[in-house]
């Protein structure tokens, strides 16, 4: 086949004539709604720009996201080149208000978020370690009711979405295994289901999953298609945005990354296998190396390692220049086998990036293939530690997005 071939094979498919006009009709709502959530208002010329649809029809859809209760416009601002005023389109955060919950290992986030990214309320606890699924859900459940008793009277919900560290299910939000929450078969989307009540679909998703959706969608990879996110908490989770599309493998398990042989001698890890990256760099081996006892975990760890590095303790740096190379040695891992533009580091990588940065980057450069390490750059996250919580938001609101008048409908009708 030749190249004018391929083209216009490409060309015939694109084509919206062979579309169904509902559908095309609902990807044309979908495609400002979205622009609209993820860039903030804008006149009605500009999303004639952005979207490429012509003016009549962006004030079609318009009119119908406004009679669903999804935008509104304001006042007309005057154009910066020849032309009539433009009334501005902005979102309507309580036309559609999500649920977004993170459950991490030392601690359970919680937040109420309207369309548009707009955070109506958010609260964080501490979780103790060794909980049981039970608890955390009955604590998930009381800050959730909470929240909603907190929404404006004309907040809609719209849905739930729910970030966990560890191995989950998509279809149903079940988790064969967190080990480093201690859980094991835990039928978590029906338990988060039961417990708060709602009709709303529960979306449970891996943790890792969604601080790489946050940082595509939102933070410091927008509009980077190939990326991998690494989620440093007590072990590690990746998470993977492959050509602008999460990568979730068969049943979304893919990117348990943390539980991958690095270190044939290694350590014990809580999988029941030996050597595991997140033996090797996770927190654990960070208190290991700096001689710190193994009951200081989490934030706790965190805060003294931080402090004695920036006191130049040279044991402290020694530990985290040794974590960095595992660290960077697995990222070369990923980059040979991913290819991505970016790697993003989350969780506690976050605040100790400073710290890390240079041993990461020579470790990933001795473990990546040159044309491949060429290619991808390594930061720390653009979002913070919120970035599973804020991606949590985005699972729930981007079902509202792909079909706003189904969604809105279902709802009232
Ligand atoms: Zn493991």
């Amino acid at each position: 086949m030749n190249r004018t071939q391929i083209t216009a094979g490409r060309d015939a498919h694109h084509r919206p004539k062979g579309v169904a006009a509902d559908e095309l009709r609902r990807h044309n709502l979908a495609a400002v709604v979205e622009s609209l959530h993820l860039h903030g208002p804008v006149s009605r010329s500009e999303l004639t720009a952005t979207t490429g649809l012509n003016r009549s029809t962006i004030a079609d859809l318009i009119g119908e996201l406004t009679n669903l209760g999804l935008v509104e416009e304001g006042p007309a601002v005057a154009p910066s080149g020849p032309g009539r005023p433009s009334p501005m389109v902005r979102t309507r955060p309580q036309g559609a208000v999500v649920l977004s919950i993170e459950l991490s290992v030392d601690s359970v986030a919680v937040a109420t978020v309207g369309l548009g990214g707009y955070v109506y309320e958010q609260v964080r606890v501490p979780r103790p370690r060794g909980e049981s699924a039970a608890e955390t859900v009955e604590v998930v459940a009381g800050l959730s009711g909470e929240l909603i008793e907190g929404l404006p009277a004309d907040a809609i919900l719209t849905g739930v979405g729910v970030g966990v560290a560890g191995v989950t299910r998509r279809s149903d939000g079940f988790v064969p295994l967190a080990p480093n929450l201690g859980w094991r078969n835990v039928a978590l989307g029906e338990m988060l289901a039961s417990a708060l009540g709602l009709s709303d679909p529960v979306l449970v998703a891996n943790e890792a999953d969604l601080g790489a959706l946050a940082e595509y969608r939102r933070g410091v990879g927008a509009g980077v298609p190939h990326l991998i996110y690494i989620s440093g908490e007590a072990g590690i989770g990746a998470g993977i945005i492959h050509d602008g599309k999460p990568m979730l493998g068969a049943a979304g398990y893919a990117g348990e990354a943390g539980h991958t042989l690095i270190n044939p001698d290694g350590h014990l890890c809580r999988c029941g296998a030996t050597g595991c990256w997140e033996t090797e760099a996770g927190e654990a081996a960070l208190a290991r190396l700096a001689g710190i006892p193994s009951s200081v975990t989490g934030l706790g760890l965190i805060d003294t390692i931080l402090a004695r590095a920036n006191d130049g303790d040279q044991k402290t740096l020694d530990a985290l220049a040794e974590i960095g190379r595992w660290l960077g040695l697995g990222i070369g891992n990923l980059i040979n086998v991913f290819n991505p533009q970016l790697v993003v580091l989350g969780g506690f990588y976050h605040p100790l990036f400073p710290f890390l940065e240079k041993a990461v980057f020579k470790g990933a450069r001795l473990g990546a293939l040159d044309a491949p390490g060429d290619i991808a750059d390594i930061t720390a996250g653009g979002l913070g530690p919120d970035a599973p919580l804020i991606g949590a938001a985005e699972l729930a609101i981007s079902e509202v997005i792909a079909d706003p008048a189904g969604h809105t409908r279902a709802r009232s009708g």
